[in-house]
């Protein structure tokens, strides 16, 4: 069955109309290189640097801060690589947490196989970094902080600027992944102390391979990939123009609503996350109960494998995740469920929820309904369910 109700954001949006409407015409009628110096290069120049201005009002930036990337695993690629190589002589120490993306924990890998040492730090059962923890990790050869502004999976939402303050009073570089907080959770680059910055177009409602990296002024990063004379020499390629226009335009129609969109999407997330919580049994919710996305609803449920429960949710029209392995591409359930200390069962009964405002009360609703029915249809047949269930009785 065709998708219905989709529940994924997390994992990509669809592009918005305002945005697609504002993108188009830079296929097809203004499509010159911005490097050229005639007329149609030049509309390309002047609507890139309108987008560069509409990112950077959206952080509190600066708009020559802002560099166009092909996403936010380039953007966390290039601020890890980048910084880690111009400040090399500085130190090679980088502190991290167990609950970031990919993009930046394997980036971490490779960093650790030339010459780099990685402090990875526990978070808590609610997915929160301990500033203490973070303050004793801190070495003279620290080069770089780097934590997410909110996690993808758990939704959870890690205190940034007290991060921040932490690492300048340190003298230390601090990044952070905000690809998921962009749009809906409030970023201030200079009242978070915050030196480098990932956001992704396509995670908030521009276009796939379209992303941006914020650098401090003064802040020291080499580029990654090397060629033309593009984005101040810091990363080349012909500029991806109507990519660029839309997230301009997204990052702008997103901080634009954002009180009426984290206030929409709370109530949503809040009935769905205590109407499961309050049918289901053997149910626990994942990620910091106050703190987190507010479109993010994470639950494990005990006796469930995630892959079967998703293609039941799928037969019913409803698009959601799990961290588990199935669906994590490894044999391990998600890592960032095994940091906050959830054994590897439940992790694999885990259902992540995410809402935008293209979600309605209706589907949350349906998914209310449905849900119970399935769970219980699959703990029907769980042995380790039936056996619970006799010692009960
Ligand atoms: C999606 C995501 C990324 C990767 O962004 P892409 O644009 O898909 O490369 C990085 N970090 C987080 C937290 C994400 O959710």
């Amino acid at each position: 069955m065709a998708t219905k109700i989709y529940m994924d954001h997390a994992a990509t949006t669809p592009v918005r109309k305002e945005v697609l409407e504002e993108i188009l015409p830079f296929f097809t009628e203004y499509y010159g290189n911005a490097s050229g110096i005639y007329s149609i290069a030049q509309e390309s120049k002047k609507a890139m640097e309108k987008a560069r201005a509409q990112v950077a009002a959206g952080i509190h930036a600066k708009p020559e801060e802002i560099y166009f990337t092909a996403g936010g695993s380039e953007s966390d690629n290039m601020a890890l690589r980048g910084v880690a190589e111009a400040m090399r002589q500085k130190g090679n120490h980088i502190i991290t947490t167990k609950i970031e993306h990919h993009a930046i924990l394997h980036t971490c890998e490779y960093l650790e196989k030339h010459g780099f040492s990685i402090t990875y730090l526990d978070v808590d059962a609610d997915g929160k970094v301990c500033l203490k923890d973070l303050e004793a990790a801190i070495r003279p050869e620290t080069i770089l902080i780097s934590i997410m502004f909110a996690n993808n999976e758990i939704g959870t939402v890690e205190p940034i600027a007290q991060i921040g303050k932490l690492a300048r009073e340190n003298g230390v570089v601090f990044h952070t992944d905000a690809v998921q907080a962009m749009g809906h959770v409030p970023i201030d680059v200079e009242e978070m102390q915050i030196d480098l910055l990932s956001i992704s177009g396509h995670k908030l409602g521009a276009p796939k391979g379209i992303g941006a990296l914020y650098i401090r002024k003064g802040v020291k990063v080499e580029p990654l990939i090397f060629g033309g004379a593009q984005e101040k020499k810091m990363r080349a390629g012909t500029e991806n123009i109507p990519g660029i226009v839309g997230l301009g335009k997204a990052v702008e129609l997103a901080v634009q609503e954002l009180p009426e969109t984290k206030k929409r999407l709370e109530a949503m997330r809040d009935r769905l996350i205590h109407g499961i919580l309050d049918t289901i049994p053997y149910s626990k919710l994942n990620g910091h109960p106050v703190d987190r996305l507010p479109g993010n609803c994470n639950i494990s449920f005990e006796f469930i494998e995630g892959e079967s429960m998703l293609l039941l949710l799928d037969a019913l029209g409803i698009a959601a995740s799990s961290g588990s392995a199935c669906t994590s591409g490894s044999l391990d359930p998600s890592h960032v469920l095994l940091a906050i200390g959830l054994p590897h069962e439940k992790a694999h009964g885990s259902l992540r929820l995410t809402l935008d405002m293209d979600n309605t009360e209706e589907e949350i609703d349906f998914v209310l309904e449905k849900l119970p029915v399935i769970i219980q249809r699959l703990r029907d047949m769980s042995p380790l369910y039936e056996a619970i269930q006799k010692q009960n009785s």
